[in-house]
């Protein structure tokens, strides 16, 4: 495991400031309602202002409308993004892992169709991992990809796919060798990109969240034609590029940021109250534990840009800062003991009424708590994860 001390440089703290100048002038406190962490809104007009600056697949090559600089780059901005809970949800999945799989292991062609647009804002990506049957145990999903002219045939269905409502591809894990009774279930898998709302034979259908917002979706597959131009990197080798991929997913801000919001606000309305001693001396509690994760996410941000892919790493980042994420809104709501509603007239409440209703999914989404521990654990031993 190589986690290695290390601190903004000058110019990192240069651009820092710089964001915090744009949110403080784009969405000034009270001018918007603040998001939690990458569950923020879908504003396509934002998505496209941030990247006009630049802040958009900022470590994808310039070759490709990207602006060549590193993960810590991006670090910094996303954390302030998130600080803030700006709208960053349409490009999000695209910024923190589509445009950099494409680049590493797609083709010319692809990275000329895709990348450009998601460097612009203008192209927002879902992911199709997970199956009914295939969560935790992701080698095992089951749908097919059978091999057809020029391309695949797919039959099959995702689900828990988030946004894919409102986002316009998503890469799919998929099977394009069959398993063998004792075969290895990592071999013969296969990642494809497919237009989520222009493809015949896909249907996007609804799963109502507990208080029927729609996030979640299940997406089938009946027949679908995926031609071969989309097929990223090699057919077969799709669980070493989908284990890539995850370390890019993993230990970023937005796995112990999203209730910070939260936080800031609740000082914001104790404050010169009789409850202001007691929120400063909580936040205080709160930053000090925020900021040992913080630093152990900056350094996987450096491993990034160091070459590596840090599934180990990024695995432990997201397992302490989503058990973080957990506490802290327990001490919250300790904190407040009062009925919290979605539509109360504070901030704060509705913002910690989200919470609660949406911090259980942090600890599964992008892998549950127990499947970290169990790819960390490996990583330590030696052992492939
Ligand atoms: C908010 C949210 C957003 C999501 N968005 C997406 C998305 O966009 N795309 C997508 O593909 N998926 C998405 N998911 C799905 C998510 O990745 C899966 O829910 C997660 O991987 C767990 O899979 P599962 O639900 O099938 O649970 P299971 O795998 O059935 O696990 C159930 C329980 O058993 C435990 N368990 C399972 N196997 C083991 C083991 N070997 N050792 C110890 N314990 C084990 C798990 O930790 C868990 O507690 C999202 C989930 C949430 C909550």
């Amino acid at each position: 495991m190589r986690f290695t001390p290390t601190e903004l440089t000058p110019d990192e703290l240069a651009l820092q400031a710089e964001v915090r100048a744009f949110l403080a002038e784009e969405l000034p406190p009270g001018s918007h309602e603040p998001g939690l962490g990458m569950s923020a809104r879908h504003d396509k007009a934002f998505s496209k202002k941030m990247a006009e600056r630049g802040w958009v697949g900022m470590a994808l090559p310039t070759e490709w409308g990207g602006h060549a600089r590193t993960a810590v780059d991006r670090f910094v901005v996303v954390e302030e993004m998130l600080r803030w809970g700006a709208p960053v949800g349409y490009h999000w999945v695209a910024d923190r892992q589509t445009g950099a799989i494409i680049n590493k292991f797609g083709t010319d062609d692809q990275r000329e169709r895709f990348l450009p647009k998601i460097c612009a804002g203008e192209l927002g990506f879902s992911i199709g991992m997970s199956e009914p049957d295939s969560g935790s145990d992701l080698a095992s999903v089951s749908t097919r990809a059978d091999r057809d002219d020029g391309g695949w045939i797919i039959n099959g269905t995702k689900i828990w796919t988030s946004n894919a409502h409102q986002n316009d591809w998503f890469i799919c894990l998929l099977r394009t060798t069959p398993l063998e009774p004792e075969g290895n279930k990592r071999e013969g898998l296969s990642q494809m990109l497919i237009d989520i709302h222009n493809t015949p034979g896909l249907e996007v259908g609804p799963i109502p969240f507990l208080n029927g917002e729609h996030h979640f979706n299940e997406v089938s597959f009946t027949d679908v034609f995926v031609p071969d131009e989309n097929v990223v990197g090699q057919a077969g080798m799709g669980w070493n590029q989908n284990t890539t991929e995850m370390a890019y997913e993993r230990g970023g801000p937005d796995r112990w940021l999203s209730p910070f919001s939260t936080v800031e606000q609740l000082l914001r309305e104790t404050q010169d109250t009789e409850l202001g001693e007691r929120a400063l001396e909580l936040f205080g509690e709160l930053v000090a534990r925020w900021w040992g994760i913080r630093n152990l996410s900056l350094s996987v941000a450096r491993l990034i840009d160091g070459g590596y892919a840090p599934s180990v790493e990024s695995s432990l980042v997201k397992e302490m800062g989503t058990r973080y994420e957990i506490e802290l809104i327990e001490k919250l709501v300790e904190f407040v003991d009062e009925e919290l509603t979605l539509d109360s007239e504070s901030l704060f409440s509705r913002l910690l009424s989200q919470c609660v209703l949406t911090g259980p999914g942090n600890t599964i989404r992008g892998g549950t708590i127990e499947i970290l521990r169990s790819v960390a654990s490996k990583g330590l031993q030696g052992l492939p994860v």
